[in-house]
C-alpha cells in the first residue's frame, strides 16, 4: 500500500503539464478548457490504475503529455462517422443502410438549424398534426386510403398489432416468423403488441387451410404476412399469396397485414432484381395495411410506413404507442423530401442514392473500378491489383436471393497478409474503409463506392500495404 501512494505522490500535476510547449500549444489550437479535461483524464486514468495495482512506475512527463494529446485527438473524433462502403452492399444496415439524397440532406438541416412549423398550421394559427404532409404524399404515391408514419418499420409492426389485434389472435405462417437481425425475433416483437400470436402451417409448407382452420378455431383479428427478409426457402415449399390471404380475411371478417420489410417504391420493372413485390401491388393486393422501412428500398431516413385503409390507420393513429413510437422531426424532414423525389421517378433514380447505386449498370462500376486501380497504381501502393467481375448482394433483408452485376478492384498486398490490410483500412484515417476479403484478397466494390471517395481510398491502400 505504501508503495502505491509513494507513486499516486508523484503523479505530477495538471497544471505543472499544461506549462508543456506541446500542451500550450494545443491549448492555443483547440481552447484551455479542452486541453485540461484531456490531462485530468489522462490522470484520473493514472491514478486508477496505480490503486488497482497496475500500475508501477510513473511515466515521464513527455509520455503523459503525448497521451493527453492522444485523447484531445481521439476524444474530437465523432464515434459516429463518415466510412466508405467498399462491400458493395447498397443496404448495408451496419453501415446505416441509405445514405440520404442532397435534397433531403437540405431538408434536415433546415429543420434541425431553425424552428419549423412541426405542429402548427400557418393558415389558421392553431396546433397541426405533424405527419400530415408525408402522409398526402404517401396516399398519392402509393394509392392508398390513409397512412401514417413511425420510427422505424419494427415500431410499425409493433403499433398495427396493438391497435388492430391487442387481446386477439394474429394468424403468422411457421414459415415467415424471422430473426431481422442482432437477435430480434420477428414472434417477440409481435407478441409485444399484446396480440396472440396463432402459428399456422409447418415451417416449408403453409396452405390456405391451414389459415382457414385457424380462423374458425381462435378468436383472429389480423392475418399477418411477413416478408421473410434475409433468408430464402427452397425445395418442398408452399406458401399462401398475399392475395390469396386477403381474400380469406374478407370471408372471416379479418384484418390483413402485410409486413414488406424493404417496400419497393417504384414499379418492379424498375429494379435490377425481381421477387420484391412493391408497394402497389401489395395494396391491389387486397392487404388492409402493409408497412415497410423507410431506409432500405425507399432511400430514406429510418422510418416506419403504415399505408392501407382509413378506418384501421385511423385506430392507429389514435392509439397511446403512436406517441412513444413517433418520427422525430429530421427523420420527417428527410422523408418528406424523398418522397417529393418519388414524384418523378426519372429524378428518384438520379437523386436517391440507395436507388442509383442498386441501378448502376455494370459498365459504369467497370469505369470506376480503372479510375480507382488508377490511382491505386499512381500512389505506387505495395500490392498487385485487377479488375474483376462480381456479384453483389442488395441488403437490408430485400431480395435476399438476389445477385447483382458489378466489379472490384481485387488488391493482394506484396509482403503483408491480406487480413492486416482489411484491418489497417477499417482503421484508416480520415476515412476508415469497409471492404471484404474473398479467396485472399481484398475487394473494393465500386458499386457502393463515390468517385469522390476513391482518392482517400486509393491513400489508405497505399498507406495499408506498406511495411
Ligand atoms: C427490416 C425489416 C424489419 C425491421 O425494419 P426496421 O425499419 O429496421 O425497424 C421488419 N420486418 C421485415 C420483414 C424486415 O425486413
Amino acid at each position: 500500500m505504501d508503495e502505491r501512494q509513494t507513486l499516486l505522490r508523484s503523479i505530477p500535476a495538471a497544471d505543472v503539464l499544461l506549462r508543456a510547449p506541446s500542451l500550450e500549444a494545443a491549448a492555443r489550437a483547440h481552447g484551455g478548457a479542452a486541453v485540461l479535461g484531456a490531462v485530468r483524464a489522462e490522470l484520473d486514468a493514472l491514478r486508477a490504475s496505480v490503486l488497482h495495482g497496475e500500475a508501477r512506475a510513473i511515466p515521464p512527463r513527455p509520455d503523459l503529455c503525448a497521451a493527453a494529446l492522444q485523447r484531445l485527438r481521439t476524444g474530437q473524433t465523432m464515434r459516429l462517422r463518415h466510412v466508405v462502403n467498399a462491400t458493395g452492399v447498397a443496404l448495408h444496415t451496419n453501415l446505416g443502410r441509405a445514405p440520404l439524397a442532397d435534397a433531403a440532406c437540405t431538408a434536415v438541416q433546415e429543420a434541425a438549424s431553425n424552428y419549423t412549423n412541426l405542429e402548427y398550421t400557418l393558415e389558421t394559427g392553431a396546433r397541426g398534426s405533424r405527419t400530415a404532409a408525408v402522409e398526402e404524399l404517401l396516399c398519392v404515391l402509393c394509392g392508398c386510403e390513409a397512412a401514417f408514419v413511425v420510427n422505424n418499420n419494427a415500431a410499425a409492426v409493433l403499433l398495427a398489432l396493438a391497435a388492430l389485434s391487442r387481446g386477439k389472435g394474429a394468424a403468422v405462417s411457421r414459415g415467415e416468423l424471422v430473426e431481422i437481425g442482432d437477435g430480434f425475433r420477428l414472434r417477440d416483437i409481435l407478441e409485444e403488441s399484446g396480440a396472440r400470436v396463432v402459428e399456422v402451417g409447418a415451417t416449408n409448407r403453409t396452405h390456405t387451410d391451414d389459415y382457414e382452420r385457424a380462423a374458425r378455431e381462435n378468436d383472429l383479428a389480423v392475418l399477418f404476412k411477413a416478408h421473410t427478409s434475409n433468408f430464402r426457402m427452397v425445395g418442398f415449399t408452399q406458401s399462401v399469396s398475399l392475395r390469396e390471404l386477403a381474400r380469406i380475411g374478407v370471408r372471416y371478417g379479418l384484418a390483413t397485414v402485410a409486413d414488406l420489410g424493404g417496400g419497393a417504391p417504384l414499379d418492379e420493372a424498375a429494379y435490377p432484381f425481381s421477387g420484391e413485390p412493391s408497394i402497389s401491388r401489395a395494396l391491389r393486393d387486397g392487404a388492409d395495411i402493409v408497412c415497410f422501412s423507410g431506409d432500405k428500398l425507399l432511400g430514406g431516413p429510418q422510418a416506419g410506413i403504415l399505408l392501407g385503409r382509413a378506418e384501421l390507420i385511423g385506430r392507429m393513429r389514435l392509439h397511446p404507442l403512436a406517441r412513444a413510437l413517433r418520427i422525430d422531426k429530421l427523420s420527417l424532414a428527410a422523408l418528406e423530401a424523398t418522397l417529393r423525389l418519388y414524384c418523378d421517378p426519372a429524378r428518384a433514380g438520379n437523386e436517391i442514392p440507395a436507388l442509383r447505386m442498386l441501378c448502376t449498370a455494370p459498365e459504369t462500376l467497370r469505369a470506376r473500378a480503372v479510375y480507382l486501380n488508377k490511382l491505386i497504381e499512381q500512389e505506387g501502393a505495395n500490392c498487385a491489383t485487377e479488375i474483376i467481375s462480381v456479384k453483389r448482394p442488395v441488403g437490408g433483408g430485400c431480395a435476399p436471393s438476389a445477385l447483382l452485376d458489378g466489379f472490384a478492384v481485387a488488391v493482394l498486398p506484396a509482403v503483408l497478409h491480406v487480413e492486416t490490410l482489411e484491418a489497417r483500412l477499417r482503421a484508416a484515417a480520415p476515412l476508415p474503409v469497409v471492404a471484404r476479403i474473398s479467396q485472399g484478397r481484398l475487394l473494393l466494390d465500386t458499386a457502393t463506392i463515390r468517385d469522390d471517395e476513391c482518392p482517400a481510398v486509393a491513400a489508405a491502400v497505399k498507406a495499408g500495404c506498406a511495411l
